[in-house]
């Protein structure tokens, strides 16, 4: 069963956890950089609850969980002030909105989009997604705010949906460890079916099919962990929290929400009586 980073699902608390949270808890009221905090977090091997890396996402979701100062169920972990301090600095609009004169604001749907002509990932060019392959006979543009605006609303729909949010529970349910299992199991099938093809035994055939169908398997696997990574501190909540989720998160931890649903989207270039909505054909994971 999922549990929420510190405790144990009787409520208890989990030392070693809480001493991370009560770090980070400090490091974000001392005004430090979530960024920098991941990059730490992650270079240190701390693993979460689910024992994948540590994303915005999940720090966010970790620190605003209301038993911090302790419920009925949950022993205290951070004292009232120090959690008053934290919350201020996340809810903070100033902090949340802000971004590098230099850099372009950063977009959910960077990395998602391909031309649908030549299939190259678009490039944003401006307050455009532009294909910038010179031998696309189309190079179809696309205005930033309305893809943004239609992805949002899209891959909320879907991750609000009652079978979505079922997935993901089953997904942290069977934890990373099944994911990983999978893949060994498929590498071992892998060695297992080359060395039967070396002393003789198979046709090539049946070692390409053998080949392919355990990548398969480690592809299956990937994703598996990705979306756990991603998407695994949404598993506690409703489809209410969810849309809340969605309004506050950071735009890189709602891109990497949108990564793991969709493997890209397809711009058409523009034609008469088309709007931006109907130019975007979905492949969803
Ligand atoms: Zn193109």
């Amino acid at each position: 069963m999922s549990r929420h980073y510190g405790w144990r699902a009787d409520g208890t608390v989990i030392d070693a956890e809480a001493a991370q949270i009560r770090r980070i808890a400090q490091w974000i009221a001392d005004g430090g950089t979530i960024a920098a905090l991941i990059r730490d977090l992650n270079t240190d091997h701390v693993p979460t609850a689910t024992g994948g890396t540590w994303s915005r996402a999940s720090i966010t979701r970790t620190l605003r969980r209301p038993r911090m100062i302790g419920d009925d169920h949950y022993a205290p972990i951070l004292d009232r002030p120090l959690w008053d301090k934290v919350m201020a600095v996340l809810t903070d609009p100033a902090r949340q909105r802000f971004v590098s004169k230099d850099t372009p604001r950063p977009s959910v749907a960077a990395g998602i989009l391909r031309c649908s002509v030549c299939a190259s990932t678009m490039f944003r060019a401006g307050r455009d997604w532009a294909c910038d392959n010179r031998d696309c006979p189309a190079r179809p543009h696309v205005r930033v705010d309305p893809v943004e605006v239609e992805i949002s609303e899209r891959v909320l729909t879907r991750i609000t949906s009652e079978a979505w949010l079922a997935e993901l529970r089953r997904a942290v349910d069977r934890g990373r460890d099944h994911y990983l299992w999978m893949r060994d199991t498929a590498a071992d099938r892998m060695q297992a079916l080359a060395e039967a093809f070396g002393a003789g035994g198979t046709e090539r055939a049946a070692l390409d099919a053998g080949l392919a169908a355990a990548r398969g398997v480690i592809a299956e696997a990937d994703h598996g962990l990705a979306f756990l990574d991603a998407a695994g501190s949404l598993a506690d909540l409703s489809d209410a929290q969810v849309v809340e989720w969605w309004a506050d998160a950071p735009v890189t931890a709602r891109h990497d929400v949108v990564k793991a649903v969709v493997d890209r989207i397809d711009v058409t270039p523009p034609a008469a009586g088309r709007g931006v909505a109907d130019r975007l054909v979905w492949h969803w994971r």
